[in-house]
């Protein structure tokens, strides 16, 4: 049997403390660079805004608010032989709170969408509808204002009916063939639109995206963009009505070159240069 004699447990303290003056450092070590931005989660800051602001459910509210008001202005101009009136709406992140998914990409370790996850995800129906989403659209129904869906979505062979079950679980009327249109090929609403347009007087348009409006928007330059957006200023809050979207869309692409970048060290970097395009020097 061993017994610890005096010395030998004073060393044995020496060599604790010591190592413990070197895992702290370390540990200092690794939380220095763990504070490095480049090496935090690029989407940690805007998935925990959805998950919490109430600022983010209000920002719903206001735009169905506004839609609601456009469409009550073009009831009460109605004329006999008018045509029906209608609404074309985006489903994710339009009507549909997909917060569920990305809280999975943050606990698996994904700072960017994941298409393969978002696949896997889809089917298992954990889409609610956003705030004001459903009120709306029943008023739009009472007033014999249809609804047209218009997604892009591809989930395979499933991906129309993955997208009527959303509409059907979450209690959106006009849930039938003829008011969905599910884009597996395309991200091009355009010709969806005009069709609609043709036989309907679109009273507006809500989506999360600039190419919900008009396929115009869909360039790569993000100053062309923003100019494009521009010359349609006075539309946004009548015919365009606009829902929050900071982690997905049309401006991931402008800024990375493609809508889904892969999480690799150059579109990190290309991240970084975004946020900081205007930077204070000194
Ligand atoms: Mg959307």
């Amino acid at each position: 049997m061993h017994h610890k004699c005096q010395p030998c447990s004073i060393r044995a303290q020496f060599v604790k403390f010591c190592s413990t003056v070197f895992l702290c450092g370390v540990v200092s070590i690794v939380s220095a660079k763990s504070s490095n931005p480049s090496s935090q989660n690029s989407l940690m800051m805007a998935v925990a805004w959805k998950q919490t602001a109430a600022e983010y459910r209000a920002l719903y509210y206001q735009a169905y608010n506004i839609a609601r008001m456009q469409v009550e202005r073009a009831l009460s101009t109605r004329t006999p032989g008018d045509k029906t009136l209608a609404v074309v709406m985006d489903m994710d992140d339009t009507i549909l709170n997909t917060v569920n998914y990305w809280g999975y990409l943050i606990n698996n370790n994904q700072a960017f969408f994941d298409d393969s996850i978002w696949d896997r995800w889809i089917p298992e129906n954990k889409v609610v509808p956003t705030p004001g989403s459903v009120d709306f659209l029943a008023f739009c129904k009472d007033n014999d204002v249809e609804v047209f869906y218009v997604t892009s979505r591809n989930q395979g062979a499933k991906t129309f009916e993955y997208a009527m079950d959303h509409l059907k679980i979450n209690g959106f009327p006009y849930a039938d063939e003829n008011h969905l249109t599910v884009l597996t090929d395309t991200s091009n609403k355009q010709k969806r639109q005009d069709e609609i347009g043709n036989d309907y007087e679109i009273v507006l348009f809500m989506g999360d995206n600039l190419n919900d409006f008009k396929r115009v928007y869909y360039v790569t330059d993000i100053d062309e963009r923003t100019k494009l957006m521009e010359q349609d200023k006075d539309l946004f809050g009548r015919k365009f009505i606009l829902l929050p979207n900071p982690t997905d869309g049309h401006w991931i692409r402008a800024v990375f070159g493609e809508s889904e970048p892969p999480p690799t060290n150059t579109n990190r970097e290309i991240l970084r240069k975004a946020a900081t395009r205007s930077s204070w020097e000194q």
